[in-house]
């Protein structure tokens, strides 16, 4: 099995390179780490529909770090803005099997990740394995995106809000905009048939005051498929009225 080789998980490494990204030993051990709970538990509890061990380290691993050189990226300038020395702080909404968050919380070890999902065997999977990986930097809270977006504890807390196959475009900017302190930027991973999602968000980006400020397009990356990334910056304080109750951004975008 190719996770057994003398190399872990080659495809990650070559493609992380691709991504410009180079990682530590000790880092790829984590992800490898990761690829085997993920195999294991995915049979077990059918966590996600990827199995084979390739297949996790292309569509989860590499997948996952995809937006790293621009979290990287933002999170300089957020702090540059506001000349803080605290920690980047990044929320996961949607994590699933902790994905993206855990390898983000990997790759990026001087940030700190928050996940978030609902299901509590989901949140089960993650809390065990962060304590598998002897993750210092992550935590799991088992929630809605709706309820801990009105929490005082959560809302307008983090540098940067990402989901990766949770909702749509409008939703997601209903969902992750509220957690974002002022100038925090939303990640929506995306595929390239997103361009009509980016459209029909405006109503959505204007009632929490946010815009597209860029979308990048992640090509050619081992045999990974094309990923966009939506990246959405908030301009000043959410409307109180957002999110509303849970299952009303899903079911009733904004401006849909
Ligand atoms: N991000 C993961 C999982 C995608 S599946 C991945 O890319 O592999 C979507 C996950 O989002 C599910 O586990 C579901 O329970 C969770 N989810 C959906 N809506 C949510 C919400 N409003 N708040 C928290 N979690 C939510």
């Amino acid at each position: 099995m190719a996770g057994q080789s003398a190399t872990p998980l080659p495809l990650v490494v070559h493609g992380a390179r691709a991504l410009g990204l180079s990682l530590t030993d000790g880092q790829l051990r984590q992800l490898d780490e990761l690829a085997r709970l993920l195999a294991e538990r995915a049979k077990r509890f059918s966590l996600t529909s990827i199995r084979t061990f390739d297949d996790i380290q292309v569509a989860h691993l590499l997948d996952s770090l995809t937006p790293v050189p621009y979290i990287d990226h933002l999170a300089e300038n957020d702090q540059n803005e506001s000349r803080t020395d605290e920690a980047i702080r990044v929320v996961d909404v949607g994590s699933g099997a902790g994905l993206p968050g855990l390898v983000l919380a990997i790759a990026l070890p001087a940030i700190e990740v928050t996940l978030v999902e609902a299901t509590s065997k989901k949140a089960a999977f993650i809390d065990e394995a962060i304590s598998v990986l002897g993750l210092q930097n992550a935590r799991v809270i088992q929630g809605r995106a709706e309820d801990v977006g009105r929490d005082p504890q959560f809302r307008e807390r983090f540098n940067v809000a990402i989901a990766r196959a949770v909702a749509s475009s409008p939703t997601l900017v209903e969902l992750l905009v509220p957690l974002l302190r002022v100038g925090g930027r939303a990640i929506f991973m995306k595929t390239e048939q997103a361009a009509d999602e980016v459209r029909a968000s405006g109503r959505a980006l204007e009632a929490l005051d946010s815009v597209v400020e860029r979308v990048v397009e992640v090509r050619g990356i081992a045999s990974l498929r094309n990923r966009m990334l939506i990246i959405v910056k908030k301009r000043s304080n959410s409307d109180g009225r957002y999110p509303r109750r849970v299952g009303v951004p899903h079911h009733h975008p904004i401006g849909l």
